[in-house]
């Protein structure tokens, strides 16, 4: 009888495996461009902003705020600066209908759902407990990759 109700609280445990799945995926931090709020990010998804770090800011943009056409030299040595969803709303906003950026989570909706059919394999708690083993191991994201056929 004592037995029963352990194996009876296993089960119970289950929980929202695509949760666990976003757990376990790679998710960095970093300051928005935007509004320098920090902000977590899924880095696949995340909606960037190229900034030329010599003007601390994007290189079609003048020091007025106007748009410029872009100094080659200014693009070459640009990074990749993280957007909040926040900032990218307000920026959607002011954009032209049909112009609007894809907000990250509509993207990482799709991104999480590649995951979550990996290989066609449905997902069970048998290959969520696989991932939680890779990850104490060092887990190759690699794998995680959807296959073909
Ligand atoms: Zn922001
Ligand atoms: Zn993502």
């Amino acid at each position: 009888m004592p037995n029963g109700d352990r194996r009876g609280a296993v089960t119970g445990l289950g929980g929202p495996p695509l949760t666990l799945i976003g757990m376990i995926m790679e998710i960095a931090t970093g300051h928005c461009y935007g509004c320098g709020c920090p902000f977590t990010f899924c880095p696949d998804c995340v909606v960037t902003i190229a900034v030329d770090p010599m003007a601390n800011r994007a290189p079609d943009v003048d020091a007025e705020g106007r748009t410029q056409p872009p100094d080659p030299a200014a693009v070459a040595r640009s990074v990749q600066r993280p957007v909040c969803p926040e900032c990218v709303e307000r920026a959607n906003e002011r954009r032209a209908p049909g112009e609007t950026i894809e907000p990250e989570s509509d993207r990482h909706a799709r991104h999480v759902g590649v995951y979550g059919t990996s290989g066609g394999v449905g997902l069970t708690n048998a290959v969520i407990e696989q991932l939680a083993e890779d990850a104490e191991t060092g887990y190759d994201v690699a794998r995680f990759r959807p296959r073909r056929g």
